[in-house]
């Protein structure tokens, strides 16, 4: 899928700077929304991470 959508704010990736999403989302923030549809997730930590769900889109996760 494409991101067009900030995982970290929700926003479009070409309206605003996303800089400071990209460096907290490397570092320890599970994405929020989304990149594909803006969607909002449901995030669950684990042991090894992190899972994040879109109702539409699936799961992703942070070892993938
Ligand atoms: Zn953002
Ligand atoms: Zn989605």
């Amino acid at each position: 899928m494409t991101a067009v959508y900030c995982g970290y704010c929700g926003k479009g990736l070409e309206e605003v700077d996303h800089a400071a999403c990209t460096k907290r989302l490397r570092v320890i923030d599970p994405p929020r929304f989304c990149s594909a549809c803006a969607r909002r997730m449901v995030v669950q930590v684990t042991p090894s991470g992190w899972t994040a769900t879109c109702s539409r889109h699936g799961e992703i996760s942070s070892s993938a």
